[in-house]
């Protein structure tokens, strides 16, 4: 017995808390008529989240509580608490006692508590789903409603018996599924939509990002190219900078040094306009020394005569002496003559002067002794007297030789000096004469070179106008590219480089790089951060878009599939469960009619006929309203359950035309036999017997009790035969204030009471 006890407070005719207790698997409530009985049977749809307040017979919220009476006022609120056993856990909750609660307020806010805790509608139901016992209320016959399902078309019929075999929840599943779906597709085609609608946009944006990326691919390589080009264009312009420097310094310096070399060598050559005057100097010291020389030539003439002159003397002296070593030969000098003369005369005159003989006598003495004197002179002595004169001579002439020898030296001398002078002189012309030569041999090769250096420093000046102009072309272009790329073009000195490379290279790459910034700027890409972020944020969108587009189709697959399996589940489930029904349904109309045949057949509407809807509507049967909606409905629906009966007996098929009461065991068969399929915990049948006679009652009463071996089974009844076969009885009269009260009642009172 899984059905503890319901509690109801508040609710409807119940002012007071009522609680029933249902310790038997079948339990009857009795009563009188308006006495609260049927408000007892709506507490279990209420309880279980019946949502058609009109179903519970009212029209709003408010009128499911109590209303209050003279003496108990109205309650703001009704309650209804029922309370399943749930040992063997057949609610799908983890306790052994399941409280449901709901409450309504007169605003007619609901609030659903499980266990005290409150929870969703949804929670409730889908709790309760699990055990059979759904919302749809095919386990709850309110009074008048046993032949519902008889009543009912096929699709509705269908709806039940699905509900009771307890594949509701799959039928919800399908629902909530196929919302999904045509909510999945209605997002697919609001994502198509709007791909539709931004593809053009993205088309555009990706034209213009190729544009940018080209931009971004050319600036790229203009930055790479650029880079290097200044790198090597900075390079260059300081390594031709130094070279021309150090190649001008040399060249200045020798032209300095040709200048003064050239200043030097015209200082010779204006020297040499001085030579006539030294050329007179050398005449002058040429005829100096001739006259040197013959005066030299005369002196050794004058030594050579001398010469002669005393070896002549010589000769004679010694002829001389030859002579007078013999005696005959013997000669005295006329100059001694001369001089025994003078001696002789000067005592002749010395004798005349004393006048006196003795002075005669004596000087007559003396000059014999003189004579003697004289002829012992030249008698003994060799009369030397031309010798003397000769050797004076020769003497004379010797020292006049001396004389002339010593002037002779000094001539010498003289020559010499002069001759060195000359020689001199003559070795400064001829030095002179080189050194013009030289100066004139330097001035055309000073002039020659000088010409040369001047070329070199004028080719020199040339390249650094070059190199000026080059240096102004890459300052102009370092400008352009700073502007083109940025500054960070400027960080160019921080790379390294082989700069081994010819200058025609240089020239290729500086064509490229403008080739480049003519292609960039033909590229138009410009704006490109803002493209490129638009592009992106579009594409990203779109992205998003594809990726929930993709999403939003796996899902519809998967829905569509989750559809198709469950309709395929639900349609072998149902036919499963309709013909296990059917061997119920049967057996129980057999035991209800004791005999004949019943039969539940699944039933694809056939499309109407225009006459058959004619006929429908000329028979004021349905209105065209009506129709419209059935068809609606069965176009909808593919398939419905239609009931066949045979009495037996009786030529009676179909539904039309049985009786009130044959009706109502045609329903009373159907119903347990859906119960007996899948029973639900518990089934309230309010006044279902009540069209049934004695005969019937007794049948009916049977067959409650072998249901009752499935599920609980809770009988508001009048039918004392139905009360004899319960085993808890509760008796519903209506207080004197027109609220409900409960007692629990034996079998006779219970009669009592019912009556
Ligand atoms: P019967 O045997 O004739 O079917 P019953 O015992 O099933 O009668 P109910 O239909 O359950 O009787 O009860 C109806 C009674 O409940 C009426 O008297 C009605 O006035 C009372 N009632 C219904 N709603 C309220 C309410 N909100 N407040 C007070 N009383 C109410």
């Amino acid at each position: 017995m899984y059905l503890k006890s319901i509690e109801l407070t508040g609710f409807k005719s119940f002012a007071k808390k009522s609680e029933l207790q249902f310790t038997s698997k079948i339990s009857a409530i009795v009563g009188p008529n308006g006495s609260g009985k049927s408000n007892v049977a709506e507490s279990f749809s209420f309880v279980l989240g019946e949502q058609s307040i009109k179903s519970l017979r009212g029209k709003k919220g408010e009128d499911l509580i109590w209303n209050g009476s003279p003496d108990t006022p109205r309650a703001n609120r009704a309650s209804v608490k029922i309370v399943f056993d749930n040992s063997s856990k057949f609610l799908p909750i983890d306790y052994d006692t399941v409280t449901i609660e709901r409450v309504v307020h007169r605003d007619s806010v609901n609030e659903y508590l499980i266990n005290g805790s409150q929870v969703r509608l949804r929670d409730v139901v889908e709790l309760l789903s699990s055990a059979h016992i759904g919302s749809s209320g095919h386990h709850i016959i309110s009074q008048g409603e046993a032949d519902r399902i008889l009543n009912a078309n096929i699709k509705e019929r269908k709806s039940m018996i699905e509900d009771a075999l307890g594949l509701k929840m799959y039928q919800y599943k399908k629902q909530e599924s196929e919302k999904k779906l045509a909510k999945t597709q209605e997002n697919i085609a609001q994502t198509q939509s709007l791909r539709r609608e931004i593809m053009p946009h993205i088309r555009f944006l990706k034209k213009q990002v190729e544009k940018v990326q080209k931009s971004i691919e050319l600036r790229e390589e203009l930055q790479k190219e650029a880079l290097e080009y200044c790198k090597r264009e900075d390079e260059y312009i300081k390594v031709t900078t130094t070279r021309i420097e150090t190649e001008r310094w040399p060249l200045i310096q020798k032209e300095k040094e040709l200048n003064n070399e050239l200043s030097e060598a015209r200082a010779v050559l204006e020297g040499a306009k001085h030579r006539d005057a030294t050329s007179e100097e050398l005449i002058e010291l040429e005829q100096n020394l001739f006259k040197v020389r013959s005066e030299k030539d005369n002196l050794f003439r004058e030594v050579g005569k001398i010469d002669g002159e005393v070896s002549s003397l010589i000769r004679m002296v010694k002829k001389q002496e030859e002579v007078a070593h013999s005696l005959e030969h013997k000669t005295v000098t006329l100059v001694s003559v001369e001089s025994l003369s003078a001696q002789i005369e000067a005592k002749i005159i010395e004798a005349k002067k004393a006048g006196d003989i003795d002075t005669l006598l004596r000087v007559l003495d003396e000059v014999g002794e003189i004579l003697s004197a004289f002829v012992d002179k030249n008698k003994d002595k060799i009369d030397m007297s031309l010798l003397t004169e000769a050797e004076k001579d020769i003497e004379n002439l010797k020292e006049s030789k001396e004389n002339i020898e010593k002037s002779l030296e000094e001539i010498k001398d003289k020559e010499s000096q002069l001759a060195f002078q000359y020689t001199a002189l003559q070795n400064k012309i001829e030095k002179e004469k080189d050194s013009n030569r030289d100066a004139e041999k330097a001035v055309f090769r000073v002039m020659a070179e000088s010409q040369e250096v001047r070329s070199r420093l004028r080719s020199l000046k040339t390249e650094e106008e070059t190199l000026h102009l080059v240096q102004e072309d890459f300052k102009r272009e370092l400008t352009e590219l700073g502007m083109m790329l940025g500054t960070h073009v400027l960080h160019f000195q921080d790379l390294a480089f082989d700069f081994n490379e010819d200058r025609h290279i240089q020239e290729e790459r500086r064509r490229k790089i403008e080739k480049i910034k003519i292609r960039l700027e033909d590229s138009g890409g410009a704006g490109g951060a803002d493209v490129l972020k638009e592009y992106t944020e579009a594409s990203e969108r779109d992205a998003f878009l594809e990726k929930e587009l993709a999403d939003l189709e796996k899902t519809a697959t998967s829905l569509t599939e989750l559809i198709s399996d469950l309709d395929a589940r639900l349609s072998v489930e149902f036919k499963n469960g309709v013909e296990k029904i059917n061997i119920q349904f049967r057996e129980y109309f057999i035991v209800m009619f004791g005999g004949g045949e019943a039969r539940l057949s699944i039933v694809t509407p056939p499309k109407r006929k225009k006459s058959e809807v004619d006929e429908l509507l000329d028979g004021g049967e349905i209105s065209e309203e009506e129709l419209a909606l059935r068809s609606l409905d069965e176009a909808g629906e593919e398939e419905g359950i239609d009931i066949e009966v045979n009495l037996p007996k009786k030529k009676i098929k179909g539904l039309m035309m049985l009786s009130g009461g044959e009706r109502a065991l045609t329903s009373i068969a159907l119903l347990f036999a859906i119960s007996q399929v899948n029973p639900p915990p518990f089934i309230i049948l309010d006044e279902t017997d009540a069209a049934l006679d004695e005969a019937n009652s007794k049948k009916y009463g049977d067959m409650i009790e072998s249901l009752s071996k499935y599920s609980q089974l809770i009988l508001i009844t009048h039918n004392r035969e139905t009360m004899s076969r319960a085993g808890v009885l509760y008796g519903v009269t209506m207080g004197m204030g027109g609220g409900s009260k409960l007692l629990s009642v034996a079998f006779e009172e219970a009669v009592t009471i019912a009556k």
